[in-house]
C-alpha cells in the first residue's frame, strides 16, 4: 500500500519514478512555465473574444473575469481539501492520492512536479469550458479566462514558495502559510494563493 500524506517524511531533495511506463513517466512531469503561459494565452484569447464577439458590456465582463478569479480560489481549496487529502481507506484511494498529491508531499522541492501535467489540463479545462457554457452561456466567455488566471496565479505562487527563499516584505506571508501546511499540519493551510477561504472554514493556522 502506498504511503499515506500523514505518514510522508518530506525529503529535501531528489525525485522519484512515479510510472514504468517512460511516455508516462515523461509526461507526470512539467516545467512550470508551460502550464502558466497556456492558462494566459488562452485567458487572453477567451476575452479577446468575449470582448470582439458578444454584446455583453466591459463592467459585466470585468465582473464575470473576477468572478471566475473567486470561484477558482474556492475550487483550489477544495481539491486540495476533498481530494488530494482525502481520506484513504483503501488501496485505491491511497494510490490515487500519492499519484496526485502524496508525492509532492514526499518531494515538495521536486520543481518538475508541481502543476497538473498539460496534457491532463487541456482535457480538465476544456471539461470544464463545457460546462460552465451549458451554465451560463456567453457569460462564460469572461468567466472562464478569470478562472485561468486564477489557477495561473496559483501555480506561480506554488512554483515560488518551493523554489525560492522568502522576501523580506508582506508576500513573506505566503511562504509561511504554505510551510505550515507542508511541515506543520497537514490539515490547515489548504489555500496556496490566499488564506481566504481558510479563515472561512476554520483551516487556517498561523
Ligand atoms: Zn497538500
Ligand atoms: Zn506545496
Amino acid at each position: 500500500m502506498e504511503q499515506t500524506i500523514t505518514k510522508i517524511k518530506p525529503k529535501n531533495s531528489g525525485t522519484k519514478t512515479l510510472f514504468e511506463n517512460p511516455i508516462l513517466e515523461r509526461l507526470s512531469r512539467t516545467h512550470i512555465s508551460v502550464p502558466i503561459t497556456l492558462y494566459l494565452v488562452t485567458s487572453t484569447l477567451f476575452g479577446w473574444y468575449a470582448f470582439t464577439y458578444t454584446d455583453m458590456s466591459t463592467p459585466w465582463i470585468i465582473f464575470l473575469f473576477f468572478a471566475g478569479m473567486t470561484v477558482f480560489s474556492l475550487v483550489e481549496y477544495a481539491v486540495h481539501r476533498g481530494v488530494f487529502h482525502m481520506e484513504t481507506d483503501t488501496p485505491t484511494k491511497a494510490k490515487i492520492q500519492y499519484t496526485f498529491h502524496g508525492i509532492h508531499h514526499e518531494y515538495p522541492k521536486d520543481k518538475t512536479r508541481l502543476a497538473m501535467p498539460p496534457a491532463a489540463a487541456i482535457f480538465v479545462g476544456g471539461t470544464l469550458f463545457v460546462i460552465m457554457f451549458l451554465l451560463m452561456g456567453e457569460a462564460s466567455y469572461a468567466f472562464f479566462p478569470g478562472f485561468l488566471v486564477g489557477y495561473a496565479g496559483y501555480l506561480f505562487v506554488h512554483f515560488i514558495v518551493h523554489a525560492y527563499a522568502p522576501p523580506k516584505n508582506f508576500f513573506k506571508k505566503l511562504w509561511v502559510n504554505h510551510a505550515v501546511h507542508h511541515y506543520k499540519s497537514h490539515d490547515r493551510n489548504y489555500g496556496v494563493s490566499s488564506p481566504l477561504w481558510d479563515y472561512v472554514f476554520g483551516t487556517y493556522m498561523k
